[in-house]
C-alpha cells in the first residue's frame, strides 16, 4: 500500500456539479470515483436488502445512516483500484461521519483535500430541475438552454428526455430530482453537511473554495485539477 494517498473530498449542496467534476478529475488525479449515492443507487436497482432498506429515504432526499455509508465508503477505499488515490463525491456529508473519515484516513496514512464547489442555491434548483442521466453509462446530461452538455437528440416524439449521446440509451430523471424533494436536499445539507466546512477549518484539513457557476466543467475541473495535483518532478521548476 502506498504510503501517502490522496482523498480529493468534493464538498458542495446537490446540484453544484460534484458529480459531473468527480468524473472529469478521474484522469488528473489516476483516481477512482467513489459516489455514495451512486453506490446506494446501484444497491437500489440491484433490489438487494440494503437498496431495500435504503429506497424510500433517497426517494424522500433524506439522509442515510452514518453506519451505513461509513461502511461503504471504508469497504470501496480498500480496494484495489484505490490505493493511489481517490475521489469522494458526497461523503462525508455529516459531522459523525467526517469523524469516521478521519479515523479511516489515519489507519490507511491518506490526506484529504477538500474542494467546496460553491454555487448559489437558485442556480443549483434549476440545474437538477433539467438533469437527465444516462442509466447505462451515468452521463450526466442538462436540458436547459443554460446548462452544459445537452443531450444531442432530445424532444423527439416517443423520447422527450433524449438519447444518451455514447450508447443511445434513453435518458432518465433522477427520481430524488423533482422540486419538493430538492427542496427537502437542500434543507438537509443546510443542516447537516454545511457546519463540515468549519469541521475542516477546525482540522487544518486543506481546503479550497472554487466557483462552481464560473466557466464550462472542464474549466473548472482544470482548475481544481492544477489546486490539487501533487507537483512531479517534472512539474517542478528548475533550480539554478
Ligand atoms: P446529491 O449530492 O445531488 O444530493 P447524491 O447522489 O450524492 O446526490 O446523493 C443522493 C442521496 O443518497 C442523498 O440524498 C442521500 O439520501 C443519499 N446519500 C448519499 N451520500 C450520503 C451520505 N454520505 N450520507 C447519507 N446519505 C447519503
Amino acid at each position: 500500500m502506498n504510503e501517502d494517498r490522496t482523498a480529493l473530498i468534493l464538498f458542495g449542496a446537490p446540484g453544484s456539479g460534484k458529480g459531473t467534476q468527480a468524473r472529469q478529475l478521474t484522469a488528473c488525479l489516476h483516481a477512482p470515483h467513489i459516489s455514495t449515492g451512486d453506490i446506494l443507487r446501484h444497491h437500489i436497482e440491484l433490489g438487494d436488502e440494503l437498496g431495500r432498506d435504503v429506497k424510500s429515504i433517497l426517494k424522500a432526499g433524506m439522509l442515510v445512516s452514518d453506519e451505513l455509508v461509513d461502511k461503504l465508503v471504508e469497504e470501496r477505499i480498500d480496494q484495489a483500484d484505490a490505493q493511489e488515490a481517490i475521489i469522494l463525491d458526497g461523503y462525508p456529508r455529516t459531522v459523525p461521519q467526517a469523524d469516521e473519515m478521519l479515523k479511516m484516513f489515519a489507519g490507511r496514512k491518506i490526506a484529504p483535500v477538500v474542494i467546496h464547489l460553491k454555487v448559489d442555491y437558485n442556480r443549483v434548483i434549476e440545474r437538477l430541475s433539467g438533469r437527465r442521466i444516462c442509466p447505462v453509462c451515468g452521463t450526466l446530461y442538462s436540458t436547459l438552454h443554460s446548462g452544459s452538455n445537452p443531450p444531442k437528440l432530445e424532444g423527439i416524439r416517443d423520447l422527450p428526455e433524449g438519447i444518451c449521446d455514447l450508447d443511445g440509451a434513453r435518458l432518465i430523471t433522477r427520481e430524488d430530482d423533482s422540486a419538493p424533494v430538492i427542496r427537502r436536499r437542500l434543507e438537509e445539507y443546510d443542516m447537516q453537511t454545511k457546519p463540515l466546512v468549519e469541521y475542516f477549518r477546525d482540522h487544518g484539513i486543506p481546503y479550497h473554495e472554487v466557483d462552481g457557476s464560473q466557466g464550462t466543467p472542464l474549466e473548472i475541473s482544470e482548475r481544481i485539477c492544477s489546486l490539487v495535483r501533487p507537483v512531479t518532478p517534472a512539474d517542478a521548476p528548475a533550480v539554478r
